[in-house]
This record gives structure tokens, C-alpha cells and sequence, in this order.
């Protein structure tokens, strides 16, 4: 095994490791995540990882609209999340077109949020159905009404997964 693996095995296994894991933790949690050198060093990994795997490159992409939810779930981490928001325009717009570029065919609108409490998020399905993308997002539903079904329909969401937890009311509210 050549020296530069070998270097590679033994950081992958203290990584795993459950104060590997800690010091992780700790460094994503600090402000050395918004220094020049984490993010050369950051965006000189992705790319190396990307390079290996060009003849496997996704053929869909998540994005997370927003981070913001009227629900609490129980099961969901999204009580944890320290910052909450909505994604800018301009941001999302460059995703989507680097996206495409990378010949992506899917956009699913969700992560750890209520992609309904977005309002721009007719904007957003609009520019990714423009661009030719499939798009898709998880809901709670809890704001569907016969306004927001029709913007759906009209402009030819794919899919829709409603979140429902459990049939029983009770078990429902619970969560
Ligand atoms: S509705 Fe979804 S995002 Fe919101 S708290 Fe529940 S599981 Fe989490």
C-alpha cells in the first residue's frame, strides 16, 4: 500500500472514530469553517471526489428551499438547527443551472423544511421547469389549500409526498 493510502486509511478510520466524530463536530461548529485555508481546502477534496466519479455523477439533486417548518415532529432533527431561512433567488438560480450543466434531470425542493411556507416557491418551480428539470418536494401539507393546489397543477409539479406519520389521529397529533 502506497504511503499516501495508507495516510488516507488511517484518517478515514480516526474519522469514524467516536472522538474523530467530536472533533469533527467541533470543527464544523467553529468559525474555522469560514476561513480561506478550510475553504481551499474544503473545495480541493470535492473536486478530487467529483474527478473520481464522473462516470457516476447523479441524475438529481436536493435543495434544501428552506430550513423553516410549522411542524415539530418528534423524529425530526430539525429542532436542532441552529439557523433557520429561506434560500436567495440568486443562489438557488446558480444551483440549478450548475445542475443542469452537470446533466441533471431531477430537483427535489426539500431538506429539513416546509418547502409551502416558501413564497417564492411557484418562482422556484417555475425556473427549474424552465430549465427542463423534474421537480418534486415532501410537504406536512398542512398549507394546501385550492390556490396552491392549482399553482401546483398548473405548473406541472411531478411529484408531490405528503408527510402523514400515522392514520391514527391520536398517534398523529402525538408526533
Ligand atoms: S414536517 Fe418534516 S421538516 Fe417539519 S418537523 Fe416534521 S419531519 Fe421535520
Amino acid at each position: 500500500m502506497g504511503e499516501t493510502k495508507m495516510i488516507r486509511k488511517i484518517a478515514g478510520k480516526a474519522r469514524s472514530s467516536r472522538l474523530g466524530f467530536k472533533a469533527l463536530n467541533y470543527v464544523f461548529d467553529s468559525k474555522i469553517t469560514e476561513t480561506a485555508l478550510y475553504k481551499k481546502l474544503y473545495f480541493k477534496k470535492i473536486k478530487r471526489t467529483a474527478k473520481l466519479h464522473t462516470d457516476v455523477l447523479p441524475k438529481s439533486i436536493e435543495i434544501g428551499i428552506t430550513n423553516v417548518c410549522n411542524a415539530d415532529c418528534i423524529m425530526c432533527p430539525h429542532r436542532h438547527l441552529k439557523k433557520m431561512g429561506f434560500m436567495n433567488m440568486g443562489l438557488y438560480k446558480k444551483i440549478v443551472d450548475d445542475a443542469v450543466s452537470c446533466g441533471m434531470e431531477k430537483v427535489s425542493l426539500s431538506f429539513f423544511g416546509e418547502a409551502m411556507l416558501d413564497k417564492d416557491l411557484e418562482a422556484r418551480i417555475k425556473y427549474a421547469k424552465n430549465k427542463g428539470l423534474g421537480v418534486s418536494f415532501f410537504t406536512n401539507a398542512s398549507k394546501m389549500d385550492e390556490s396552491k393546489s392549482k399553482m401546483l397543477i398548473k405548473n406541472k409539479v411531478d411529484n408531490i409526498s405528503v408527510s402523514l406519520d400515522s392514520p391514527n389521529k391520536e398517534t398523529y397529533e402525538k408526533i
